[in-house]
């Protein structure tokens, strides 16, 4: 099965702001798979399709409870808040504590290009509002208070 490239940071593409999906096409079908399999692959448990070069709101997630796909997301209710370290596969040397929303329901379309909604609490929804983030070409850095910035960027040059 074909595997693909994962993005780094500072590649451009992870700072587009992505486009939504206009309908889902044996196209797009191909590239769920490919990209869950990559996300398999690297051992990653959520994927987002700039950090394989395709700046289009696609998603995918899996913390064992079976695989997400999702299109075109978006968080339409929030529940509380939620603060744990994350890491992201486009930016290996980072770990970032990052607060989230603990609760919240995302709507958008299934992998058949069907309307669905998902209820999501705990790490799928920090998932899955990682991955968001990424199509709006948001990053966990961005997170960090700008000492701990500088500080990663000084490091990532050596
Ligand atoms: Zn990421």
């Amino acid at each position: 099965m074909f595997i693909f490239k994962i993005e780094k940071y500072p590649e451009k593409i992870l700072r587009k702001k992505c486009l939504p999906i206009e309908s889902v096409t044996e196209k797009e079908k191909d590239i769920f798979q490919k990209m869950l399999h990559t996300m398999h692959h690297f051992k990653g448990i959520g994927l987002a399709a700039p950090q394989v070069g395709i700046a289009r709101k696609i998603i995918v997630a899996d913390i064992g409870e079976g695989a997400v796909i999702l299109v075109n997301p978006q968080v339409i209710k929030r529940k509380g808040n939620d603060e744990l370290e994350e890491g992201c596969l486009s930016i290996p040397q980072a770990q970032v504590n990052v607060l989230r929303s603990y609760k919240i329901m995302v709507k958008g379309l299934n992998e058949k290009g069907e309307s669905q909604e998902i209820n999501a609490k705990g790490l799928l929804a920090r998932v899955l509002q990682h991955e968001i983030d990424h199509l709006e070409g948001k990053l966990i850095i961005d997170y960090l208070f700008l000492w701990k910035r500088i500080n990663f960027e000084i490091n990532r040059k050596r």
